[in-house]
């Protein structure tokens, strides 16, 4: 998905928000160190499709590495849980 990657440090794991006028895509868990680490903290990138944010860790309350993320949906100027069938009309995914 196209947007702004914003990396906002430590919640739930070190976590990158990625967003756009309809959607907003939370990662957590992400690796935040070293040359893993995409985008410094508090950075704010604009990015296209298929450009890499984060990279899948195990930080917070993770017992192991996995891509947790959740999408939201963001309608008149308000943010809920995007439906199942709002997430099957982003394609291709976004992770
Ligand atoms: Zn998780």
């Amino acid at each position: 998905m196209d947007g702004i990657a914003e990396n906002i440090g430590f919640y739930a794991g070190y976590t990158v928000v990625l967003s756009n006028s309809k959607y907003k895509v939370l990662y957590f868990h992400l690796d935040p160190t070293g040359t893993n680490n995409i985008l410094e903290k508090g950075e704010k990138r604009t990015v296209k499709m298929g450009d890499v944010i984060g990279l899948a860790d195990n930080t917070g309350f993770s017992t192991g590495s996995h891509l947790h993320y959740e999408i939201h949906k963001i309608e008149n100027g308000k943010e809920r849980y995007a439906t199942k069938a709002e997430m099957n009309a982003l394609w291709p995914p976004p992770f």
